[in-house]
């Protein structure tokens, strides 16, 4: 026979406030196995500990049930104390009486203890059928990958090298640096982002412990915590990169231009080319989907100019298989398309133009040199309008979070208007202004104060041409009236959105994402870089809207707790994982796809029947993929899958001890 201890806390006046925890212990003391029963203030602190160690050893208690808080928070911490005392750490159950009835139940304190009483009679039902558990270790490769090369992927990089470990940057673009290379200056300081950004690009390029993959993407991510197997596959860039000198002869013999992405449709580019002058690797790459050569097979001017030999029209997308103990993801954000907004006139008026491309014509690099001009006509422009919350906190046509960046950086292209063009007016509609952050809101008032940025609060309804202006037609909220300004230059601050490929990515490497495909952290408090996938960490936007500031922060967070687990050479696994009847599984293959981690395959196993041996399908669980969601428990329709620590009779006692 079990013998079951119970331990009522009294969290301050959180639980015993409401539930009398002391009639708690009493009941409990009436409850079939149970042989000890106390209530204390704090059972989580070292007294309260001490305590539960103490009733072990005298009252020869095997089973322990801590009726407090929720297991998300001291389950682990009662484990340890257990093992203290010298019994299996799975032995202690927890019954959540704060979260489950003091929290929820305060005005009604009869019923609250009640209840209270119930869920500890449940989990002592649960405790006494409780198995031992023991973990298991696993080996850890020390080794990270980064997915994405922004600024959050380069600072993860760096501090995670500097700690000593070997790290991989995969960037699927020609080079790292992401979307801070495409702005001009950064607020609230103002400091020039390729100034802040190069040399973090130049130190992670050139850091013995990192390794940049270029043109490069994540193709299959297999295996587990501290022991993943990722296939990457290696873009051809048509360039041999070991022998190109990076003399950029190639680029400027190459006769076809198309549009550049980097600025963003604003000029052109060659076919083989560098994104932008301070591109890493500096090394060109060809557009085969541009290239005549390509195409026809005619030109190869690139080829014949090339004193190093570097172009390779032959070179195959190579696949590499790399193990890696951790995973970094910080895939960052793209701008969502506002042609749902017809009404703003998308791709009728080139003098429309978004904040990033107001970035590039501001910048001293950009497509006009840093001198803000009209796309129609290259003519200064002298009234310009900026729309904020295009496509956020629209619940109808976007998204319905905010941004966190627009109102910010909005203000400082108002300020860049100001300081560039003297005789500017800079008109600024907005929804709410938002500049939460240090010396944000300062940077904001010096904007309205100090370069006289008009803010009208209100909506646009329509933008249309009149001559070379363009009609910006809305209603300032404020004053109930309606207002028209005429623009020379107009410009969106778009939402941040999520990569196109968030979705499928996540699948790939297994992690969650919610319903705008930011991907989710495992808690949004307590583990805000970790995801549910352990070994798998968030850095920067692919997680939510941020600025450098934000991400930067996040991307450290990660690094460090990448840090932590690959300065192990070997680390426990949670033993509450699933496992499969062999002898009643039918093969049917239906909690293969069910389980979200990807955990369960089927294997072929040999038996003997009526003196043949005949093969057939089971599941197979990989315990060290296993998060123990019990997603697959209820597809069986043979229940032959079943997790431990929560098996059918765990559960079935629990009920019983409800019901009956
Ligand atoms: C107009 C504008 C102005 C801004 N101005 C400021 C400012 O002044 N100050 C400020 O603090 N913040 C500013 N921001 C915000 C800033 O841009 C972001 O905080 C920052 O760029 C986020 O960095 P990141 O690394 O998370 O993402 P990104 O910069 O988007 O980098 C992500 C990288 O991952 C790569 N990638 C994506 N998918 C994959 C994949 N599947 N495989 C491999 N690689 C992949 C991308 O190619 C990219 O290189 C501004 C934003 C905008 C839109
Ligand atoms: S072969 Fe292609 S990349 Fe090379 S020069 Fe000609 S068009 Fe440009
Ligand atoms: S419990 Fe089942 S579904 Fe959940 S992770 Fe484990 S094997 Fe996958």
């Amino acid at each position: 026979m079990k013998r079951v201890g119970v331990f009522v806390c009294h969290c301050g006046t959180n639980i015993a406030g409401v539930v009398d925890v002391a009639r708690v212990a009493e009941e409990s003391r009436d409850f079939p196995g149970v042989e000890y029963a106390a209530d204390y203030k704090y059972m989580c602190s070292e007294p309260g500990q001490d305590l539960i160690i103490k009733a072990i050893k005298e009252h020869k208690l095997d089973r322990i049930v801590v009726a407090a808080c929720s297991p998300r928070m001291h389950e682990n911490t009662f484990r340890k104390c257990i093992e203290k005392a010298g019994i299996n750490g799975y032995f202690v159950e927890i019954a959540n009486i704060r979260e489950h009835c003091s929290w929820v139940h305060t005005t009604e304190k009869e019923k609250a203890t009640e209840k209270a009483i119930d869920l500890v009679r449940m989990a002592v039902a649960k405790a006494i059928k409780d198995a031992p558990l023991q973990k298991a270790t696993i080996p850890v490769t020390d080794r990270a990958l980064i997915i994405g090369g922004g600024i959050a992927g380069i600072q993860a990089a760096i501090d995670l090298a500097n700690a000593g470990h070997v790290v991989d940057i995969v960037e699927k673009g020609p080079s790292i640096g992401g979307k801070m290379a495409q702005i001009d200056k950064t607020f609230p300081t103002l400091d020039c982002s390729a100034c802040i950004l190069t040399p973090k690009m130049v130190e992670a390029s050139g850091h013995p412990n990192i390794n940049l993959l270029t043109y490069s993407e994540i193709e299959k991510v297999e295996g587990y915590v501290g022991n993943f197997n990722v296939t990457i596959k290696k873009k051809a860039r048509s360039v041999r990169m070991d022998v190109c000198t990076g003399c950029g002869i190639c680029t400027e013999k190459c006769p076809i231009k198309t549009e550049s992405e980097f600025e963003l449709g604003m000029s052109q580019r060659r076919v083989i080319y560098t994104p932008f002058p301070q591109a890493i690797p500096n090394k060109p790459v060809i557009d085969r989907t541009k290239c005549t050569f390509f195409k026809n097979g005619k030109c190869g001017i690139c080829s014949r100019v090339c004193a190093a030999n570097a172009i390779d029209f032959e070179q195959q997308d190579e696949f590499l298989v790399e193990k890696y103990g951790a995973i970094i993801v910080a895939t960052g954000f793209e701008l969502f398309d506002y042609s749902v907004y017809g009404e703003y006139g998308y791709g009728k008026y080139p003098d429309v133009i978004t904040g990033l491309q107001f970035e590039r014509l501001v910048n001293a690099s950009g497509p006009t040199a840093g001198k803000i001009k009209r796309p129609s006509d290259h003519q200064e422009p002298k009234n310009v309008v900026f729309i904020k919350c295009v496509g956020s906190r629209d619940i109808a046509k976007g998204k319905s979070y905010c941004s966190k960046t627009c109102c910010m950086y909005t203000a400082k292209h108002a300020t860049l208007v100001s300081e560039k063009i003297k005789d500017a007016k800079v008109y600024i509609f907005y929804m709410d202004v938002r500049t939460a952050g240090k010396g944000y809101d300062e940077f904001y008032n010096r904007t309205r104060e100090n370069y006289n940025a008009n803010y009208i609060r209100g909506r646009v309804s329509k933008i249309y041409q009149s001559g070379d202006k363009l009609i910006v037609r809305g209603e300032d909220t404020l004053i109930s009236q309606p207002v028209e300004i005429e623009a020379d230059l107009v410009v969106l601050a778009t939402a941040m959105v999520p990569q196109l490929d968030a979705a499928a990515l996540a699948q790939r490497i297994g992690i969650g994402y919610d319903k705008d495909l930011w991907y989710t952290e495992a808690h949004p408090k307590l583990a805000p870089v970790e995801t549910h996938s352990q070994g798998i960490y968030l850095a920067g936007t692919c997680q939510g809207p941020k600025d450098i500031p934000e991400t930067v922060a996040q991307a450290s967070a990660a690094a460090a707790k990448a840090c932590g687990l690959l300065s192990k050479t070997e680390m426990l696994t949670e033993p509450i994982v699933s496992a499969v009847d062999e002898k009643t599984c039918a093969g049917c293959g239906l909690c293969v796809p069910i389980c979200p981690y990807k955990a369960i395959d089927m294997k072929a196993i040999q038996e003997r029947v009526q003196g043949i041996t005949i093969e057939r399908k089971v599941a197979d669980v990989n315990s060290s993929l296993c998060q123990g969601c019990g997603a697959c428990t209820v597809a069986c329709r043979s229940a032959s899958i079943g997790l431990k620590h929560f098996t059918d009779e765990q559960i079935l006692a629990e009920v019983n001890a409800l019901c009956l």
